[in-house]
C-alpha cells in the first residue's frame, strides 16, 4: 500500500479534515506537507482556545452577577419611583409653587400668572 501519490492529489485541508476519516486524515498529514502545515496552525489555535476558555468562563459569571445586580437596582428603582409616581402631581404643584416666586424674586419681569414673561 503505497499511498505517496496522494501528495498530488490534495484537496485543500479544509476539505480532508471534513471528508476523509480520522485515519486517513492523519495519514494524509504524513504524506502532505502543507497539510501538515496547516494542521500544527489549526492545532495551536484549538490549544490557544483551550486557555482561553477558563477567562472566558470567568468573565461570563461576571456577567451574571452584573445582570443580578441590575436586576436589583431596577427592583429598587421601580420601588422607589412607584411613591414618586404617585406623588407626581403633588410634587408638581410643589415645584410650581417654588419656581414662580423664585422668578420674581430674581428680579425678571413676570406676567399676570407669575410666569416668566418673554418679550
Ligand atoms: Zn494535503
Amino acid at each position: 500500500m503505497d499511498k505517496k501519490q496522494n501528495n498530488k492529489i490534495c484537496n485543500g485541508y479544509e476539505s480532508n479534515y471534513m471528508f476523509l476519516s480520522d485515519e486517513d486524515f492523519q495519514k494524509h498529514l504524513e504524506e502532505c506537507e502543507s497539510c501538515r502545515k496547516e494542521h500544527e496552525r489549526m492545532q495551536k489555535v484549538s490549544n490557544l482556545l483551550k486557555e482561553a476558555k477558563p477567562y472566558i468562563k470567568a468573565k461570563r459569571k461576571k456577567n451574571q452577577i452584573l445582570k443580578a445586580a441590575c436586576a436589583l437596582a431596577l427592583l429598587c428603582f421601580t420601588s422607589l419611583s412607584v411613591p414618586i409616581m404617585l406623588n407626581a402631581d403633588k410634587i408638581y404643584d410643589d415645584v410650581i409653587a417654588m419656581n414662580s416666586p423664585t422668578i420674581e424674586e430674581m428680579g425678571l419681569p413676570v406676567d399676570e400668572y407669575g410666569f416668566l414673561l418673554v418679550e
